[in-house]
């Protein structure tokens, strides 16, 4: 999802890399979950983070559709987010105590908090959101808070699916043809999301092959 706002307005106005320190460490939130309740559809989906959590939880996506997850259109590509729900607007993941119940499968959005990712000339750094998290910080490395395996090959994938959205929102936007912007956004949820992913099988290789699919329609 886009921000229509400067960097310098809601960051420490610096970029970081996965080896720079940063000062985003809130010591286990500390009893509070403010990021997990009230996020509107903004904790969005990547095909990674539907691998993980239908592949951790043994569910498949209809399944996660039914409750902790729904679809949304963003920017005119239809694209699944964390459902925040009930009174209090909270991620069905967040538990009784205020902590997240699967924590070892959270989502990208979710890990980066209060990091966010800044995209320029083809790839992305990373920026610490200030006013978003009002714990008390201290530095830690960039790649240890996002504690996500293999996180060069990640941020590989996570660049290419932004692009590739982002050339799929410019299609979307640019065509007048109700079906063909239909059939588009049919083909991104069937293909990336709505399949399953082979928890026995590296996630990477099973992108790369829907890719190839993706590529050849679009081309
Ligand atoms: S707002 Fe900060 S302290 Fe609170 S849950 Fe989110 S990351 Fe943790
Ligand atoms: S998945 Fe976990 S960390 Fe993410 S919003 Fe839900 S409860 Fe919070």
């Amino acid at each position: 999802m886009k921000r229509n706002v400067t960097l310098e307005e809601i960051s420490d106005g610096r970029l970081y890399n996965a080896n720079d320190m940063v000062k985003a460490d809130c010591h286990g939130c500390q009893g509070c979950s403010k990021c997990c309740q009230g996020m509107g559809n903004s904790i969005i989906l990547d095909p990674y983070d539907v691998y993980r959590l239908t592949t951790g939880l043994q569910k498949t996506m209809q399944e996660l559709l039914e409750k902790e997850v729904e679809l949304n259109v963003v920017d005119g590509v239809i694209l699944p987010n964390l459902k925040m729900s009930g009174a209090k607007e909270s991620c069905a993941f967040l538990n009784e105590q205020g902590r997240c119940s699967i924590h070892s499968l959270r989502p990208g959005i979710c890990r980066l908090f209060p990091l966010g990712r800044y995209y320029e000339n083809g790839s992305f750094k990373y920026f610490l959101q200030t006013g978003e998290c009002t714990a008390v910080h201290s530095k830690v490395k960039v790649s240890k808070w996002i504690d996500t395996p293999n996180l060069t090959q990640n941020m590989e994938f996570t660049n290419r699916w932004h692009y590739m959205m982002n050339e799929a929102e410019e299609l979307v936007q640019s065509s007048e043809d109700d079906a063909f912007r239909k059939n588009l956004n049919l083909f991104i949820l069937n293909t990336f999301y709505l399949a399953p992913y082979d928890g026995s099988r590296d996630f990477y290789e099973q992108f790369e092959e829907r890719c190839k699919i993706y590529e050849a329609i679009v081309s």
